[in-house]
């Protein structure tokens, strides 16, 4: 098998944890005998720069030829000024509606080491294990008519019947691979789009009898993700609920330089970390590269059905933050300071002693 796969490191931090995502990738590549053919692009205020755009036709057909895309982020103060239209950030919204990605995936995982990190308490936290599946080429954010004059501004949240069916269908089958239990999540109690997306859900489910279907309101589930969040597993919700809900589970694991994500669609798929391009850090060996890193271990998952390498992959990163090491982002007084590089090091470390161990029998997954 070839990981044909389109990088897109674009700007800021985004080249640094993209070459640490890399590092780690052809390592773990090597170790299942499986071969990488990695290309990478300008992307974002980088292609700004050197085509006047931030996604160029070309960069695109090459993200259409291979099996996934990694992007690091984009953005930054010098393009900020830009017309909406030719700021680095329309590249990704392009990016993402070009590929057709219409799901959004983005665990909230505790990592045992790192219950500290988080601002709830840690008996609230612990063992939390769930993801947001956020629909994202639909509902509000793109529902016409959309407007506003001088006295009012309207916007339409519209679902058909297909937009919901293919996205419920994800949430069930991947319920299925963990804790079997979806958490449909709506405002069906007032808005009549959320009714038939409820009806939609039900109606799927028939397919999947094995899956556990519950729905719950979002203002509900905001409250629910904060005072227990270990009731869920999967949450299935539309594009701007998924955008809020996604936010919070991500704060209630910690930090943003460890939040993986990826984006589906029905021919293609983007792993991105969830943090932006931190000018802030760039250049200074200083960034954390895990939500890169973890993004990688999405993409073995889910594109090349790597689940075993995904696993360890997972479980080297728990594994190097036990250890004591911490990027910047994260660190207290009592943890071993990381540079980016020391980091990633030390992730594949940890997959080779993680690999062996099973190798020989030690680790049972
Ligand atoms: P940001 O995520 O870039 O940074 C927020 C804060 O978190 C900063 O203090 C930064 O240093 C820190 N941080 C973020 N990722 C980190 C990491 N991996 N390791 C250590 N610290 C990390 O958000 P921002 O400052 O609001 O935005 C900066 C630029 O990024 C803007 O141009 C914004 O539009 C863009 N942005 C891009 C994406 C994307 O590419 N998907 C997402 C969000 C923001």
């Amino acid at each position: 098998m070839n990981l044909k796969i389109t990088l897109l490191p674009g700007d800021g931090i985004g080249p640094e944890v993209t070459k640490a995502a890399v590092k780690v990738l052809n390592y773990v590549a090597q170790k299942f005998d499986v071969a990488t053919e990695l290309i990478s692009k300008d992307f974002g205020g980088v292609s700004i720069d050197n085509f006047g755009i931030p996604l160029t036709e070309e960069t695109l057909q090459v993200c259409y030829k291979s099996n996934a895309v990694l992007l690091g982020a984009v953005g930054g103060h010098q393009w900020e000024n830009l017309e909406h239209q030719k700021k680095p950030e329309a590249g990704l919204l392009k990016l993402r509606k070009n590929l057709g990605l219409f799901a959004n995936i983005r665990p909230a995982k505790v990592y045992s080491s790192f219950l500290d990190a988080s601002s709830l308490k840690n008996d609230v936290i612990e063992d939390t294990d769930f993801i947001v599946l956020r629909e994202l080429t639909g509902g509000i954010y793109f529902g016409e008519p959309r407007g506003y004059n001088k006295s009012k501004g309207w916007n339409t949240m519209v679902y058909s019947e297909n937009e919901v069916e293919r996205i419920a269908h994800l949430a069930f089958k991947m319920a299925k691979d963990r804790n079997k239990k979806v958490t449909s999540v709506d405002k069906a109690n007032v808005l009549e789009v959320s009714q038939f997306w409820r009806n939609v859900v039900q109606n799927i489910h028939q397919d999947y009898p094995d899956i556990q279907l519950e729905n719950m309101y979002v203002d509900n589930a905001a409250m629910q993700i904060v005072r227990n969040p270990k009731q869920f597993d999967v949450i299935l919700t539309s594009n701007i609920f998924g955008d809020i809900l996604s936010d919070i589970a991500g704060m209630i694991t910690g930090s943003l330089g460890m939040l993986p994500s990826a984006s589906l669609g029905e021919k293609h798929a983007l792993y991105e970390p969830v943090h932006g391009s931190a000018p802030d850090i760039a250049g200074q060996n200083a960034a954390n590269p895990i939500a890169a890193i973890a993004s990688v271990a999405m993409m073995l998952h889910h594109t090349f059905q790597m689940t075993k390498a995904a696993e360890i992959l997972d479980e080297a990163i728990e594994r190097t933050l036990k250890t004591g090491l911490r990027t910047t982002d994260i660190f207290k007084e009592q943890y071993k300071l990381a540079s980016t590089t020391e980091m990633t090091d030390a992730i594949i470390e940890n997959f080779e002693e993680i690999y062996n161990e099973q190798a020989l029998g030690v680790f049972t997954l």
